[in-house]
C-alpha cells in the first residue's frame, strides 16, 4: 500500500500502531472517530450507522479487548452486515456479554497491538469539513473489514 510512502518520513511515527491510520490535522485515529461521531448530531443517516462506526473502529483496535468479547463483537458485526441483525438485538447481545462480571478490556500490560494494513481506516471516513456522504463511507469501511474477518 502506498499510504505510508506518501507521508513524510517524520510523520510516519504518527501512524496509529494498530489500525495504521495517519493523523489528520494533528488528530489521531481516536480523535478522528470523535469527529465522525460529532457529525451524527446533524446527519440522521450517519446516526443510523452508529453501530457500524463504533464496531468498525473497535475491530481495527482489537488488542484492548479480551478474546471472548472480541469473538462476540465479530460475530454480532458479521450477523448485522450479512443478515441485517437489528440494532436492538445487537445491543441486547453485546450488553449481555459486556455486562456483569465479564471483563471487556485487557489490562494495558496484556495488550500487544499488531499493525494491520487495512484498505480503509477511520481516516478515510473522517475528511475534515466534509461530513457529506459520511454514512456511505462508514458502510464501505465496515464492508472492507467484513471481508477480512
Ligand atoms: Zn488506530
Amino acid at each position: 500500500m502506498s499510504r505510508a510512502s506518501k507521508i513524510h518520513k517524520n510523520e510516519e511515527s504518527k501512524i496509529c500502531p494498530e489500525c495504521g491510520a495517519p493523523k489528520v490535522n494533528g488528530m489521531d485515529c481516536w480523535e478522528q472517530l470523535g469527529g465522525v461521531l460529532a457529525w451524527e448530531a446533524d446527519d440522521p443517516e450517519l446516526l443510523a450507522e452508529h453501530f457500524k462506526t463504533v464496531a468498525s473502529y473497535n475491530l481495527q483496535h482489537p488488542s484492548q479487548f479480551t478474546d471472548r468479547i472480541l469473538a462476540d463483537l465479530r460475530a454480532v458485526f458479521i450477523e448485522h452486515l450479512d443478515n441485517g441483525l437489528p440494532i436492538m438485538e445487537m445491543r441486547k447481545r453485546l450488553g449481555k456479554i459486556s455486562g456483569g462480571k465479564n471483563r471487556v478490556l485487557k489490562d494495558k500490560s496484556e495488550r500487544h497491538p499488531v499493525q494491520h494494513d487495512w484498505k480503509m481506516t477511520i481516516s478515510d471516513v473522517y475528511i475534515p469539513n466534509h461530513p457529506e456522504n459520511a454514512a456511505q463511507r462508514v458502510r464501505e469501511w465496515a464492508a472492507v473489514i467484513r471481508q477480512e474477518l
